[in-house]
């Protein structure tokens, strides 16, 4: 099995476009993971059908007992987060600003609070309008902790690759270079890194490219808007070239990856030519990869 990550250093690049496109053109042959947790939108393009779900706690909140508790005061002394309130003489936790350190347990005298497990989102196996499966999540509003539901995902779509006797895990992975992106890339074979011809995206393209080394992971590059800025777009395939990286190709800026988004599709169903371009990065990407 082998597993393809698609990145970018910024959001807006076309990542999760792209990445659904793949999806459609390797069709059967494939299991996608959704990974990109914060802004997870792949279910609009591939609308799964939300089969299995399962809940996934992380981190701990507390919880006061009003039978036990005598209004001493001790727990909201020492809460640094602020996340004691106090409303008419009862004690309660804030479960947004709670940060689980698990103090105010410890010191309550009359054993009044508990510590219990943070509903923090869900995970979901789906099979989606494409015929293929998805596995995607959900976070809870305010919940924290998204790298490690990025590892959750990743765990149960190499179970389902495995399971389907799939050779290809297509993961689209979390922008930026934090913990999520860590976890998207983390096993990974070849990464996909979705870039712009502009300060930023060239700035937060080579961050995550120091990112993919540490991993030693083969990378190729897209340049996504090209025409927007083609003296960048040139400085970003010498990039390229000084770091012997695979460049898998441009496209002009072009509306209708917006457009097919907003209308459900994958720019592969809603433009012909923008397909062709897409067929022959993929094919390219198959050929590398194997
Ligand atoms: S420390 Fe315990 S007993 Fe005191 S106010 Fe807090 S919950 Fe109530
Ligand atoms: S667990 Fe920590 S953050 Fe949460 S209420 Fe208790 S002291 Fe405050």
């Amino acid at each position: 099995m082998k597993e393809i990550v698609v990145i970018s250093g910024k959001g807006g690049t076309g990542k999760t476009s792209i990445t659904a496109a793949f999806a459609q053109l390797a069709g059967k042959e494939s299991v996608i993971a959704d990974c990109d947790v914060d802004a997870a939108d792949m279910h609009l393009l591939l609308k799964p059908d939300f089969a299995e779900e399962e809940a996934f706690y992380s981190g701990q909140i507390a919880h006061i007992d009003q039978d036990k508790c005598t209004r001493c005061y001790k727990c909201k002394k020492v809460c640094r987060f602020d996340a004691i309130h106090v409303t008419d003489g009862t004690f309660t936790v804030d479960e947004i600003d709670c940060e689980g350190c698990g103090y105010c347990e410890k010191i309550c005298p009359t054993q009044a609070i508990t510590m219990y497990d943070a509903l923090s989102g869900k995970t979901c196996i789906s099979a989606t309008r494409l015929n293929n499966t998805l596995v995607h999540a959900e976070l809870a509003i305010a919940a924290e902790h998204s790298g490690k539901l990025v590892t959750r995902v990743k765990t149960l779509a190499r179970q389902k690759t495995r399971e389907e006797k799939k050779n290809l895990l297509l993961i689209d992975g979390t922008p930026g270079i934090g913990c999520p992106v860590t976890a998207s890339l983390t096993g990974a074979d070849y990464a996909v890194i979705v870039t712009e011809p502009t300060i930023s995206g060239i700035n937060d393209m080579k961050r995550v490219f120091d990112l993919i080394k540490t991993f030693k992971i083969r990378a190729g590059f897209i340049i996504n808007k090209y025409d927007l800025n083609p003296e960048k777009s040139r400085d970003i395939e010498l990039f390229i070239k000084e770091n012997k990286m695979d460049y898998l190709g441009q496209f002009n800026y072009n509306e209708n990856f917006t457009k097919s988004m907003t209308q459900g599709e994958t720019v592969v169903e809603y433009d012909a030519a923008l397909k062709t371009e897409l067929a022959k990065m993929w094919n390219k990407l198959k050929s590398l990869i194997n």
